[in-house]
């Protein structure tokens, strides 16, 4: 399958739109990406763990169901040790993964004591992986943290960041409308005025909160056929993907190869 008609996603546009040399490298040339940073893996990492209390409320045969938060932290501090890849690119200067850890764990604990027992409603998917096919057929997918039925239903995705945008840049940002978009395509019998987005920034115990109408989705469904259609338009040569340096250079992971960045720091 050419580029073009890979399956397009949240993150394959927002590396388009942060640098398209970057885009480039990556999903046209697929260069050899750098290791995983710290931050991904402490993210991929908190995921993985709230997927796993979580699923212990669907199958409460778990041994985990009742385990308390102790037991959680300790299962969680020896997994964060263990499957950490040993080559993890730390690009911060002067700190190490336990302060990584460290942190982590305060984000697990901050979570534990706003949200156990975990009984928030009912699940619907976790982790799950939703897809829609666009009007110029191209595939758009999104994974999905959790999907719940509360008083209405949710679509939860977690940050672990720590930059929480302002209430402005939120509002103005197209992920949680794709998400929108791919559950009210998968869930067609979910009333739209009762389904809701919600961005839990897990550090602050911070929530935003994104609603949409049947217009705003049309629009953002014609939007994102219009930047595909714009993209694989381009002649796919390096130097029609323009770079665009700014502090995220330090966390790309084509930085190695890059001629911007390349042997200057
Ligand atoms: S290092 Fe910066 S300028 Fe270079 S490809 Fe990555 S994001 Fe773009």
């Amino acid at each position: 399958m050419t580029w073009q008609r890979e399956p397009w996603s949240n993150s394959r546009l927002a590396s388009y739109r942060q640098c398209a040399r970057k885009f480039f490298f990556g999903y046209v040339q697929k260069r050899q990406k750098l290791p995983t940073s710290i931050e991904a893996y402490v993210g991929i990492s908190l995921h993985n763990l709230l997927e796993e209390i979580y699923r212990c409320k669907i199958d409460e045969r778990k041994v985990e169901a009742n385990w308390d938060l102790g037991q959680w932290v300790e299962l969680y501090k020896l997994s964060f040790f263990k499957n950490m890849p040993n080559n993890v690119r730390i690009a911060r200067k002067n700190t190490r993964p336990e302060m990584y850890y460290r942190d982590a764990e305060r984000m697990l604990k901050a979570y534990w004591g706003e949200f156990a027992p975990f009984d928030e409603g009912e699940i619907i998917s976790l982790e799950e992986m939703y897809s829609i096919n666009t009007k110029s057929g191209f595939t758009f997918r999104g994974k999905i943290d959790r999907f719940m039925k509360e008083e209405e239903w949710v679509i939860i995705d977690y940050k672990t960041g720590k930059n929480v945008p302002k209430a402005n840049i939120f509002y103005s940002d197209s992920q949680p409308l794709f998400y929108l978009l791919l559950i009210h395509a998968n869930y067609p019998d979910v009333p739209l005025d009762k389904l809701y987005c919600r961005w839990k920034y897990i550090r602050g115990n911070i929530d935003f909160i994104r609603r949409t109408d049947q217009d705003e989705l049309d629009d953002i469904e014609q939007q994102l056929d219009n930047i595909i259609n714009d993209i694989i338009s381009i002649p796919p040569l390096e130097e029609n993907f323009p770079t665009k340096v700014g502090s995220l250079c330090w966390w790309c992971d084509f930085r190695g190869s890059c001629p911007e960045i390349k042997g200057k720091v």
